[in-house]
C-alpha cells in the first residue's frame, strides 16, 4: 500500500506550476503573463486603507454574496467592453481558475464531459481531473485558428456539458471570432455551458470583439475574466464570470461557505476605483508586443498573431535548450505549446531589450527548425 493513500490518479501527478525564481536567479521574468508595472503610491494607500477598515471587524465572515463587488465589476465591464450586465450576472472568485473549478463543479461531474480544443490552457484537464468530469480535447488548425468542423464533430460525439476556450487563446494569442462562440453555443445547446476565457481580453487588438456581446444572445455562454493580467492585480486573487442569472445561482451551491474574503474584496473594490490608472499601461503593453512580433518574423521566426500580452514563437529544433541559454542570460520565459515553441510575455520596454539581446546570442540560424 503506497503513503499517502491518493486517489489513484494523483499518484505520482506533480503539481502544477511554472518555475518561480527569485529575481537573483532570474533578473527579467517573462514566463506567466504579469503585467510588469505595479501599483502606484495613490493605489498602494488606498488598498492599505480599505484593508485597514476592515481588519477591524474581521472577527466576523464576509459579505458572501460581495454584493458591493458584483456592481463594481458590472460597472467595469460596461466601461471596458460596452456592455450591460446586471450584477446577479455578475460572480466572482479568488482568480479566475477558481470559477472554472467551481463551473466544472456545477455543470461537470462523474458521467459528463468537458471538452477544449489544442494547444490550449494547462490547467483546463485538472479542473476536470479534479471534479471528476471525462476531459477531451480537440484540435485547432495548424495555424492555431478555431476548426468549426472539427468543433462540430466533438461536439456531436461527446455531447459535453461545459466546453473551455480561451480567447485569446494561451499560449497561442489566437482571439475566436463571434462566428465561432456563436456556433459553438448553438451546437452545445442547453445541455451544457461554453466558457469563453477572456483572461487577456483587455489586450485584444482594435477590430478584436468580445464574447460578452454575445450574452444576450445565448444564455449558455459564460464569459470569465480576471484582475491578474491587465489589472496587474495578479497577487490579489481575484477572477469572475459574467453569465445568465440561472447560472450564478448555480455557483452558489458549490462554492465553499464565505470564500471570497473581506480582505480580497476591499481590495479588488480599492483596484476597481483606480481602474483608469491599473489599465494605463495596457496600450503600451500592445504596442511593445506588436513590435514584438515584428522584430520575431523579421529574424525568421514563425511567429502567432497575438491578441494577448504574451507571444508565441518559433519553431526551435531544441527549444529547452534555447529557454536554458535564455535563463542563463538572466531571461525567463515559458516552454509551453506545441513542440519547438515558446511564449515569451510582454514585459516593460527594458525587459523587452534585454529578451531581443539574449535571444540574439542564444539562437544561431541553424537553430531554427526547417
Ligand atoms: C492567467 C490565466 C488565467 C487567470 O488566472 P487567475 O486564476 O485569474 O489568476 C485564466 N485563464 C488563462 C488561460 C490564463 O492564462
Amino acid at each position: 500500500m503506497s503513503w499517502p493513500p491518493l486517489r489513484e490518479e494523483l499518484r505520482g501527478v506533480a503539481p502544477y506550476g511554472a518555475p518561480q525564481l527569485s529575481l537573483e536567479q532570474a533578473p527579467v521574468q517573462l514566463n506567466v503573463n504579469e503585467n510588469p508595472y505595479g501599483p502606484s503610491q495613490a493605489v498602494v494607500d488606498d488598498v492599505a486603507a480599505s484593508v485597514a477598515a476592515v481588519a477591524g471587524s474581521l472577527n466576523r465572515y464576509p459579505d458572501r454574496e460581495f454584493t458591493e463587488l458584483r456592481g463594481a465589476l458590472a460597472d467595469y465591464l460596461h466601461h471596458e467592453a460596452g456592455v450591460r450586465v446586471d450584477p446577479a450576472q455578475v460572480w466572482a472568485a479568488n482568480g479566475s481558475n477558481e470559477v472554472m473549478l467551481q463551473l466544472l463543479q456545477a455543470f461537470g461531474g462523474p458521467g459528463r464531459t468537458a471538452v477544449s480544443f489544442a494547444p490550449t490552457y494547462s490547467m483546463y484537464p485538472e479542473y476536470a481531473r479534479d471534479s471528476l468530469t471525462t476531459y477531451v480535447v480537440g484540435r485547432r488548425e495548424a495555424d492555431f485558428s478555431f476548426d468549426l468542423a472539427e468543433a462540430e464533430r466533438v461536439v456531436a460525439e461527446h455531447r459535453p456539458s461545459v466546453v473551455l476556450l480561451p480567447s485569446p487563446n494561451n499560449p497561442t494569442g489566437t482571439a475566436l471570432p463571434h462566428e465561432v462562440i456563436g456556433t459553438l453555443c448553438e451546437l452545445v445547446g442547453d445541455g451544457g455551458v461554453v466558457v469563453i476565457d477572456e483572461a487577456y481580453a483587455e489586450f485584444r487588438r482594435a477590430g478584436t470583439p468580445s464574447a460578452l456581446e454575445l450574452l444576450p444572445a445565448h444564455r449558455n455562454l459564460v464569459v470569465t475574466r480576471t484582475m491578474s493580467k491587465a489589472f496587474a492585480l495578479a497577487g490579489a486573487r481575484l477572477g469572475y464570470l459574467a453569465a445568465a442569472p440561472e447560472i450564478c445561482d448555480a455557483l452558489r451551491v458549490v462554492r465553499l461557505p464565505y470564500h471570497l474574503s473581506a480582505v480580497t474584496q476591499a481590495t479588488a473594490l480599492a483596484a476597481l476605483r483606480h481602474r483608469d490608472e491599473l489599465l494605463g499601461k495596457v496600450a503600451e503593453l500592445r504596442g511593445e508586443r506588436d513590435a514584438l512580433v515584428a522584430w520575431l518574423r523579421e529574424r525568421g521566426l514563425s511567429v502567432a498573431p497575438s491578441d494577448a500580452n504574451f507571444v508565441l514563437f518559433g519553431e526551435f529544433a531544441d527549444r529547452e535548450r534555447v529557454w536554458q541559454h535564455l535563463l542563463d542570460q538572466g531571461v525567463l520565459i515559458r516552454v509551453t505549446g506545441p513542440e519547438g515553441w515558446l511564449r515569451v510575455s510582454v514585459g516593460t520596454p527594458e525587459e523587452m531589450a534585454a529578451f531581443r539581446s539574449a535571444l540574439v546570442h542564444a539562437t544561431a540560424p541553424q537553430e531554427i527548425a526547417p
